[in-house]
C-alpha cells in the first residue's frame, strides 16, 4: 500500500552521519570498551526524589486522563520561572505542556506553517529539525552559521532567505556548536523577522547550561513577545529525558489552539509525569544548577587539555554538554575523523555533518561520561588528531 509522501519523506534520503553511533553501540554490544561521548544524555538518571514525586503522584491515582494543555500548576510554575529568568510578563495562559520539547518542535511548526511554506532553521541544528519541519508539510531551508563567524548566524544570511518565509527556528544555547548566540545576533535576528512577519520558534532547551554570561531569550526583545514560541523541557536542565515532558511558551491566542492541537494529537502528558516535573521545578535553580554541573566542570577541563596545541581547535564552549571541534588540520572530514577515531581508539563522538553542512570538518563531543573517563578520552582524541595532522602536513609538503 502506498504511503503518503510526507511520511516518506520525513528523512530526506542522505546520509545522516548516524552510522558512527551506530557502529559504537555495536561495538559495545559485542563487548568492546568504546567510550560514547555521542548522545545528550546525563550520565547521572533521573534524581531519585524526583522519581518518588512521580511514584507517589501515580499512586495517589494521578493516572486517569490529564489536562491536555498541563495541569494549572505546572503552567503556573513554568510560567513563574520563565518569568523570573526573562523579566517577561508570563501567566499559565502563555503555556502549554508537551511531550518532551521535540513535541513542540512540531506543535510549533504545525500552527506556524501551512503545507508548502517556508520554514528557515539555522545550521548547524540539532539533527531533527529538517524532518520536523517536513512532518507539518512545510519545506525546511537552512541559514549557515559559518564557523569563521563563532557559528553566530548573520542577519543579512537570514535576510537573504526570508521573504515569504513563515518562521524561523533557532536556538541557543546551540547543540551541537556549544555557542549561546550574543545580544547583537539575537537583534538581527529580531529585526528580521519583523521586517518579515515571520514567527520566530526560539529552542531554549539548554537554557539552564550557560557557561559565561547568561541566557538571553529573544522573547524578552522589544516587540518579539508576541511573534516568540519559546520551545523548553526537562530533558537537559532535569535530567528528565525518558520522561518527555517539555511546553511551549508564547501568545496566549496561540496557546489556545496548542491546546485544540494536543487534543487531537497525543492528549496531554501523563499526570504523574507532570506532577513530579512540578515537583523537580519547586526544587528550585540550586536543583538545575546541580545537574549543570559535571558539564560546567568537564568544559573547564576540556579547555585545558585543548589549550597548547593546534592539531583541534575548540568553538568557544559557553553553554550546553557539547564541545564542537574543528579537526579539519587532520585533512579529514568530521565523518571520516570518527570513524577513525572510533577504529584506532574505541572512542566514538558525532561527526559534524550529522548536524548539517556548517559543521562540515568538526566532531561534536558530548561532556556526558565521567571527569576521569571524559580527560581520559579527550587527551587521547587531541594526540590522535596531532598525528594525523602532522601526517596530512608532511604529505603536503
Ligand atoms: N532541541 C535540542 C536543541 C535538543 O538538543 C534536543 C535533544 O537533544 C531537543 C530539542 C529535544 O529534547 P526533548 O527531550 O525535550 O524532546
Amino acid at each position: 500500500m502506498q504511503l503518503s509522501k510526507r511520511i516518506a519523506t520525513l528523512h530526506d534520503g542522505g546520509s545522516d552521519g548516524w552510522d558512527v553511533f551506530y557502529r559504537a553501540r555495536k561495538m559495545k554490544a559485542a563487548g568492546e570498551p568504546v567510550i560514547e561521548l555521542t548522545i545528550g544524555e546525563h550520565d547521572i538518571g533521573t534524581a531519585p526524589d524526583i522519581l518518588d514525586a512521580m511514584h507517589r503522584s501515580a499512586r495517589s491515582g494521578h493516572t486517569g486522563y490529564a489536562e491536555v494543555p498541563g495541569i494549572p500548576a505546572l503552567r503556573d510554575k513554568v510560567a513563574e520561572r520563565t518569568q523570573a529568568r526573562t523579566g517577561v510578563a508570563t501567566t499559565r495562559d502563555n503555556v502549554v505542556i508537551t511531550a518532551g520539547g521535540q513535541a513542540g518542535l512540531f506543535a510549533t511548526h504545525l500552527a506556524c506553517c501551512d503545507p508548502g511554506d517556508r520554514a528557515l532553521f539555522i545550521d548547524p541544528h540539532y539533527v531533527t529539525y529538517p524532518g520536523t519541519i517536513r512532518s507539518g508539510g512545510a519545506v525546511p531551508v537552512a541559514v549557515q552559521a559559518r564557523p569563521e563567524n563563532g557559528f553566530q548566524p548573520l542577519a543579512r544570511d537570514i535576510e537573504a532567505v526570508a521573504g515569504g518565509a513563515r518562521s524561523l527556528l533557532i536556538n541557543t544555547p546551540n547543540n551541537p556548536a556549544g555557542v549561546v548566540y550574543s545580544r547583537d545576533t539575537l537583534n538581527g535576528i529580531a529585526g528580521v523577522v519583523e521586517a518579515h512577519d515571520m514567527w520566530l520558534i526560539s529552542d531554549e532547551v539548554y537554557d539552564s547550561q550557560v557557561w559565561r554570561g547568561d541566557h538571553l531569550s529573544p522573547r524578552a526583545l522589544p516587540g518579539m513577545e508576541d511573534r516568540t514560541l519559546v520551545i523548553g523541557s526537562m530533558s537537559k536542565s532535569h535530567a528528565m529525558t525518558g520522561s518527555r515532558l517539555g511546553w511551549i511558551i508564547g501568545p496566549r491566542e496561540a496557546i489556545a489552539h496548542f491546546d485544540d492541537l494536543s487534543t487531537n494529537t497525543n492528549y496531554g502528558v501523563a499526570g504523574f509525569i507532570q506532577d513530579a516535573a512540578l515537583y523537580a521545578l519547586n526544587q528550585g535553580r540550586e536543583a538545575e544548577d546541580a545537574v549543570a554541573a559535571p558539564f560546567r566542570r568537564r568544559r573547564d577541563k576540556a579547555l585545558n587539555i585543548l589549550a597548547g596545541q593546534n592539531a583541534v581547535k575548540a568553538v568557544h564552549p559557553d553553554g550546553a554538554m557539547y564541545v564542537l571541534l574543528d579537526i579539519r588540520a587532520t585533512g579529514l572530514s568530521g565523518e571520516g575523523f570518527a570513524n577513525a577515531l572510533l577504529d584506532a581508539r574505541r572512542i566514538a563522538v558525532m561527526p559534524g555533518e550529522s548536524f548539517g553542512c556548517a559543521a562540515a570538518g568538526h566532531v561534536r563531543v558530548a561532556m556526558t561520561v565521567a571527569d576521569d573517563l571524559f580527560c581520559e578520552a579527550l587527551e587521547t582524541l587531541v594526540a590522535f588528531a596531532g598525528e594525523l595532522a602532522r601526517d596530512n602536513m608532511a604529505n603536503a609538503g
